[in-house]
C-alpha cells in the first residue's frame, strides 16, 4: 500500500526524509511515517506421493489451476498462515513445511512467500471460496497451471527439490 492521505486522520501526507529510506510519506498531525507496505501472501505446493494439490478459482484465472494461497493475517506467523489456509481451503493437515523463496506481484502490491509441504492427514474438502480442489499428477501439473506463472516456478522448484528426474527430463529437454 502506498499512502497519499493519513490513514488515521485523513490529512494529505507530506514527504519527510528518513535516514536510510529517503523520502517517506509523513503525517505531521500524528507524527507518523507511512512506509509503502506490500501485502504478504503465502503460496504452498502440497505433495502427496506423486500428486500435487491444485485449486480452481474462477475469479483469479478462468482457464488455469493454481496452487493454494492466502494472505497472512495481522499478528500471525507466516508458517501458521500456511497451515491455517491449507486447513480452511482444502481441509488438510500438512507436514515438513519448507520455504522456497519469495516472488513479487508488483501490480497488486503483493509479496509472495512460497513453500512446499507434504500431505499429513485429512479428507480433501473444498471451501466455498474455491471452485475446485483436486490432486493432480505432477506430470500434468505444469500444463494445468498454464496461466499461473509464479505457481509454475514453485512447482519447478519442487521437482528439483524432490529430484524427480523423470519429470525433469520431460519438462526441461
Ligand atoms: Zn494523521
Amino acid at each position: 500500500m502506498k499512502f497519499i492521505y493519513c490513514p488515521i486522520c485523513g490529512t494529505k501526507l507530506q514527504s519527510r526524509d528518513s535516514w536510510d529510506e529517503g523520502a517517506v510519506p509523513y503525517c505531521p498531525n500524528d507524527d507518523t511515517m507511512f512506509f509503502d507496505t506490500p501485502k504478504p501472501c503465502i503460496v504452498v505446493a502440497i505433495i502427496k506421493e506423486r500428486d500435487i494439490l491444485l485449486l480452481k478459482q474462477n475469479y483469479t484465472y478462468e482457464n488455469s489451476k493454481v496452487l493454494l494461497s492466502g494472505y497472512v493475517g495481522h499478528g500471525e506467523k507466516v508458517e501458521d498462515a500456511v497451515h491455517r489456509e491449507v486447513k480452511e481451503e482444502a481441509g488438510l493437515n500438512i507436514k515438513d513445511l519448507k520455504y522456497l523463496g519469495s516472488d513479487c506481484l508488483e501490480s497488486k502490491e503483493i509479496v509472495m512467500l512460497t513453500f512446499m509441504a507434504h500431505y499429513e492427514s485429512g479428507e480433501l474438502k473444498k471451501s466455498s471460496e474455491v471452485d475446485d480442489v483436486a490432486w493432480v499428477s505432477i506430470k500434468n501439473a505444469l500444463e494445468e497451471m498454464n496461466e499461473d506463472e509464479i505457481g509454475k516456478r514453485v512447482v519447478r522448484k519442487v521437482i528439483r527439490e524432490l529430484d524427480w528426474q523423470d519429470v525433469m527430463e520431460e519438462k526441461y529437454e
